[in-house]
């Protein structure tokens, strides 16, 4: 099992921002902003390229209640999903990262 399946199952434990039924958003353990938090699916799906549109409608919205609940959805935050090997995805288990809390470094 992947180590994101194994904190939805709480085989590992995790510090949860939101959660539904469907998806769950919890705080990245090596933070690259004041606030990064890992947003997933709560099925395995392992990334961008496995999505179905049904399943990124719903997590569309599930992102927008992560954002306003850390606080960050008027001030701006910023979302990546890395994809394989040369996107740099190291958990193969899709995940958006969220950060936000400070002027974020230009990436592009
Ligand atoms: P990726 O490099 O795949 O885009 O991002 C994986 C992210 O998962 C990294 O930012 C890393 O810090 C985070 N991560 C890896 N293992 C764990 C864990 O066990 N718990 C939490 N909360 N985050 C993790
Ligand atoms: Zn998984």
């Amino acid at each position: 099992m992947c180590i994101f399946c194994k904190i939805i199952d709480g085989e590992i434990p995790n510090k949860t921002v939101l959660e539904n039924d469907n998806f769950l958003a919890f705080e990245d353990i090596n933070p690259s902003a004041p606030i990064h938090v890992l947003i997933i699916p709560k099925v395995h799906i392992q990334s961008f390229n496995e999505m179905t549109p049904n399943i990124m409608a719903d997590m569309t919205s599930f992102i927008q209640e992560v954002a306003l609940t850390v606080g960050a959805k008027s001030d701006g935050y910023r979302l990546i999903t890395n994809i394989g090997e040369n996107g740099g995805q190291g958990v193969s288990h899709i995940h958006f990262h969220l950060l936000a809390g400070e002027k974020l470094g230009k990436l592009i």
